[in-house]
């Protein structure tokens, strides 16, 4: 697919193949009209109203249809459109879809008549993101929160930081272009003014995390000494014998990777034991793994020996934890002699006692786990980015940063003003004002035929 491409007819059918109640046939371009003329008995439209009747092959009736007609610009894609729904199932479907493709439409690709709606300004990038993010969501949450990008909230917030950089952009290029006439922006306005932006990105990077753990569920990471249970701990999560269990320190040597389904999909990871130095090569990767996977993890679960309490070794791991959301698990609640909690606490830590063993305690740990990961309002959630998204807005805002510094140090504003336009690109990249064809089809080629 190629941005210039011939806007020719394109067609797909839209609902699912298979059994249903109806099927809809979607067709979009310059001969939408022509062609259903063609094919159905009562092709008199006019706008904004459905017409009934029978799709037709030579005299021959193939279905009796609604025919939903919507005229250029007023339809999804911005061009002509016409939706007939026709009785579900797959061969009446196909048989109709056959007949508008030998009467002049070509099948559309992936995510094509959405393509369209961009191209034709019917929405900006990310209102189109946002369609294959209602389509692939895999929760009523996530599909509540794409919908406000749909609607445009991500587009109006990223315009109004555009605006607000236009404006300083302005007043120093009005500067440098009319020294006699226009003074050049303080530098004190300007240091206000890119702190301003600055802030006003976070407030849209501040839904990041939440936005990725709703688009690809969150990451729980199972860390402790060697032996204190981790493998145990996490085939009692999964019910499942997947890590081998041994009493021998060091077993676990690769980074075990199992989704866990608490509503959103959790990757429960179990690492091999995290300590300093390794006995050998293989062991020493594993705990290089580890580590990565704590950078990764959205919560991790640091496991130690509840009878043997809390020693010098764990307290080392748990310094890698100081920055982290974590909780402390007390394995082993099922041997005498253990300490319900150590001594003394970490600030901060949550401890649970339980035993991977018996299982008792495993459903509590659920319980907390749901709670602490799954449990974010959506309505809460102002903004909605993937990671192209944030990355665009990352690059917008190290651009601002490098001006802020160069406003404090009084640089020369024409200096000043590279790294401003840069930030307006990276804005513009993200709503899909400067886009090149790589990126625009990569984003496409997520969809599915008939969207
Ligand atoms: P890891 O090295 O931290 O992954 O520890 P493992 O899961 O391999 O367990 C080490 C040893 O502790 C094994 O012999 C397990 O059977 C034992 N173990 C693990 N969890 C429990 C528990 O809750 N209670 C008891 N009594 N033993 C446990």
């Amino acid at each position: 697919m190629n941005i210039i491409d011939e806007f020719d007819t394109i067609t797909a059918i839209a609902t699912p193949i298979g059994m249903g109640g109806v099927g809809v046939i979607r067709i979009s371009g310059d001969k939408a009209f022509d062609i259903i003329e063609k094919i159905f008995t009562n092709p008199k439209f006019e706008p904004r109203k459905f017409n009934h009747g029978w799709i037709i092959e030579d005299d021959r009736k193939i279905d009796e249809v609604i025919v939903l007609p919507f005229f250029a610009p007023n339809s999804y894609t911005g061009e002509n459109v016409i939706e007939i729904q026709c009785h579900g199932g797959v061969n009446v479907v196909k048989n109709i879809l056959n007949l508008v493709l030998k009467n002049g439409a070509r099948m559309a690709e992936k995510g094509e008549f959405t393509k369209r709606a961009f191209l034709n300004k019917r929405m900006d990038l990310s209102q189109a993101e946002s369609v294959a993010d209602i389509i692939h969501s895999k929760t009523s949450e996530f599909a509540k929160v794409s919908i406000k990008n749909l609607s445009g909230a991500l587009k109006e917030g990223v315009n109004d930081i555009r605006n607000q950089i236009f404006e300083v952009l302005s007043k120093i290029t009005a500067g440098i272009d009319f020294p006699e006439d226009v003074k050049e922006p303080e530098y004190d306005y300007l240091v206000d003014s890119f702190n301003r932006i600055i802030s006003s990105i976070d407030s849209i990077l501040a839904g990041a995390k939440t936005s990725n753990i709703f688009r690809q569920g969150a990451s729980v990471a199972i860390v402790g000494k060697p032996n204190v249970g981790k493998s145990s701990l996490f085939n009692a999560l999964l019910s499942l014998d997947r890590a081998i269990v041994t009493d021998i320190a060091g077993t676990t040597r690769d980074v075990l990777r199992e989704t866990l389904d608490l509503g959103i999909p959790v990757t429960l990871i179990d690492t091999a034991g995290i300590r300093e130095e390794g006995d050998n090569k293989v062991e020493q990767i594993g705990i290089e793994y580890s580590k990565q996977s704590l950078e990764e993890a959205d919560l991790v679960l640091f496991v130690y020996d509840a009878p043997q309490g809390l020693n010098a070794e764990d307290k080392e791991v748990l310094e890698l934890l100081k920055d982290k959301n974590y909780l402390l698990i007390a394995n082993k609640s099922d041997l005498e002699d253990c300490d319900p909690l150590p001594n003394p606490l970490p600030a901060e830590g949550t401890v649970l006692n339980l035993s991977a063993l018996t299982g008792e305690g495993v459903n509590e740990l659920k319980e907390e786990l749901t709670k602490r990961i799954c449990d974010i309002n959506p309505e809460n959630l102002e903004f909605v980015t993937n990671t192209r998204q944030q990355e665009c807005l990352n690059k917008a805002k190290k651009s601002i940063e490098q001006a802020l510094l160069a406003a404090q140090l009084h640089e020369l504003q024409d200096l000043i003003s590279i790294d401003v336009k840069s930030s307006i690109l990276a804005l513009d990249e993200l709503t899909g004002e400067l886009i090149t064809d790589d990126i625009l089809n990569n984003i496409f080629d997520h969809f599915c035929i008939g969207k």
